[in-house]
Order: C-alpha cells, then sequence, then structure tokens
C-alpha cells in the first residue's frame, strides 16, 4: 500500500503517558451500552495510571438532542467517573477538521461525488453486489477520476458535494485489538472510497474522530464492539494524515445471563442516577457485562470504594 505520509508537514507530536477518552454522541442520556464503554474506558485508564478525557461528539447535528450533553456529565458523575481536563465538544472544533480536509485535499487523496444512496444500491445491484441489509453498501468508485487533482476552495466550499477519500488498491488494514486479538479489514471491497465530508457540509464522524483523538493526543481508545467496523478507515485516515494510531480495546458485546446479545430495547433504557444506591446498581450491571469478578455486592460500600475495587478487577476480567 502506498501512502503519501511523507508529504506531511508538523503532524502532532508523539503523545507521552496514557490518555484515554469516552466520546459519547448526545443523542439522549447513557444507557446501558453507554455506561459499559464509559465505565471500560474509565477503569482502563484509572488502571494504567492515565488521563480519562470527555469529548461530547454533537458533529450530526441533526441527531443531537439538545441538553442530552448535560445529562450525560451528569450521569457520569452521579456513577463517579469524573474526567480529566475540560469537556471538549465537536461542534467547536471545526476548524481542526477543516485543516484536515484541506491536507487530504493538498496531498489529492479526495474527490467529490454525487451519487445518492440511491444511485449507489443500484449501481451495486448492476454489479451483482448484494449487500445485506445491515451492512453498508461498499461505493462502486462511480465518481473516482482517472487523475487525482488538488480541488479549488470554490469546489471545496460547495456544500452541496460528497467529499471521498480515493483508497490505494489493496488497502488491507490489520491491527491488534487488546480484546479481541488480531483484526483485519479489506477497506476496498467492505468499505470503498469513504465520505469525509457529507453534503449537508458536515464533516463526518471519521474524520473528526481520527483528528479529536490525534489532537487530543489520544493513546488508548476502548469502545464497544459496535465501533469496530470502522477501526480500520481510521486507521487508515491517522496513516494518510501523518498522525500516530491508538491501541485499541473493544469491549464484547453486551450479554444478557442467557449469553444472548440484548436487544436494543434494553440497551436503549436510560440509566438510573437519581440517587447513589441507583447509580451503584448500574455500575454493578455494567460491570457484569465487562465480565468483572469478585466484586463486592453488600449496601454500605460508596461508589468510590467500588470503583477501585473495581479497578483492581479490571484486567483480570
Ligand atoms: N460518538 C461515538 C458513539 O457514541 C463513539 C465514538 C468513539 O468512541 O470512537 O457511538
Ligand atoms: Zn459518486
Amino acid at each position: 500500500m502506498i501512502l503519501a505520509v511523507s508529504k506531511i508537514k508538523n503532524p502532532p507530536p508523539q503523545p507521552v503517558g496514557y490518555r484515554g477518552r469516552f466520546a459519547p454522541s448526545p443523542t439522549g442520556p447513557l444507557h446501558a451500552g453507554s455506561l459499559v464503554a464509559a465505565l471500560g474506558s474509565w477503569l482502563d485508564a484509572q488502571k494504567n495510571g492515565g488521563q480519562w478525557l470527555l469529548r461530547i461528539e454533537d458533529l450530526d447535528t441533526p441527531r443531537c438532542v439538545t441538553g442530552a450533553d448535560q445529562q450525560i456529565q451528569a450521569q457520569l458523575l452521579a456513577c463517579g467517573l469524573a474526567w480529566d481536563e475540560k469537556v471538549t465538544w465537536q461542534s467547536e472544533r471545526q476548524a481542526g477538521y477543516q485543516k484536515a480536509f484541506e491536507k487530504l485535499n493538498s496531498i489529492q487523496l479526495m474527490y467529490p461525488c454525487t451519487c445518492s444512496r440511491q444511485t449507489i444500491a443500484s449501481t451495486l445491484s448492476q454489479m451483482g453486489i448484494q449487500t445485506p441489509r445491515n451492512q453498508e453498501m461498499a461505493y462502486p468508485a462511480s465518481c473516482r477520476p482517472e487523475q487525482f487533482i488538488t480541488y479549488s476552495a470554490e469546489d471545496l466550499n460547495n456544500t452541496k458535494l460528497t467529499w471521498r477519500l480515493a483508497l490505494p488498491p489493496d488497502c488491507n488494514m490489520t491491527f491488534v485489538d487488546e480484546a479481541l486479538g488480531v483484526q483485519s479489514q479489506q477497506l476496498n471491497t467492505q468499505v470503498g472510497d469513504f465520505v469525509i465530508r457529507r453534503n449537508d457540509g458536515l464533516f463526518t464522524y471519521q474524520l473528526a474522530v481520527v483528528v479529536d483523538d490525534a489532537q487530543q493526543g489520544i493513546t488508548h481508545i476502548v469502545r464497544g464492539e459496535d465501533l469496530l467496523s470502522n477501526t480500520g478507515r481510521q486507521i487508515y485516515l491517522q496513516k494518510v494524515l501523518g498522525y500516530h494510531t491508538p491501541q485499541y480495546l473493544h469491549l464484547p458485546l453486551v450479554l444478557d445471563e442467557h449469553g444472548e446479545k440484548l436487544s436494543k430495547q434494553t440497551l436503549a433504557t436510560p440509566i438510573q442516577t437519581q440517587n447513589a444506591r441507583e447509580a451503584l446498581a448500574e455500575l454493578r450491571k455494567a460491570a457484569k457485562y465487562l465480565g468483572l469478578r469478585n466484586l463486592p455486592d453488600g449496601e454500605n460500600i460508596t461508589i468510590a470504594e467500588w470503583l477501585l475495587a473495581a479497578t483492581h478487577a479490571w484486567g483480570k476480567n
């Protein structure tokens, strides 16, 4: 795979020490599934004597719910999951995404696309490619130009275009997940040239998360396994932008007591944190999903004491 890394000037410095984060989208209050990600990433940071940052991913404004960011912070604090440094909001970090976008343009790695979802679907079906319902369609490169160029500022400002990143052939991304072991993804066939700015002018999650993780010096990403299919794209973006690749740990899917995947319904119910007793009960549920064992189960324990015991248990699960 040929990467354009050598053209990158002044990448962010290599981060030092452990820096983790929790990056919820404020689409509603925390639910059981997001608490598992919050607790897992918090425990991993504590165990490693690291920093744990809170970043509100309010980029996809149409999906954001007013006040959810405040609710999330209150729920985390009620659970004793305090963060280091100031909370950041993606909506305030547009300049960084724009800079990365321009960089990708200057190294001639992107191109505009005018396809609708429907065009993509019909092109794929004409090619005889079936995409299972729950899977993303791999973009068939319909708009990919023969020759890559640096587009003008006027083109870049045209918010009616979708901008895609051009993948090199055989773009196979492999990484070692701390929980799941070796993971690999063939980006060309499984994803295709992916979107970095949408045709409503919004930068995508893929671009924003990579820019933020680099700018915040994140060294360890602990998050739910539902995000695993994004990691290949993110590592590829890190490489072309000259960023350091953090260590990944995807938390195995939340299972119920019968070993079944929890339904969306169960996962989406907001956690109850009106008082310490409720918060502790939610933490205990989350710890069970994380497979933590030998935690104190009495009622006469403070959240801080319980969290300390959980930190000791982390890594032995
Ligand atoms: N904001 C994403 C979500 O809530 C998580 C991003 C990440 O952890 O990389 O699904
Ligand atoms: Zn297109």
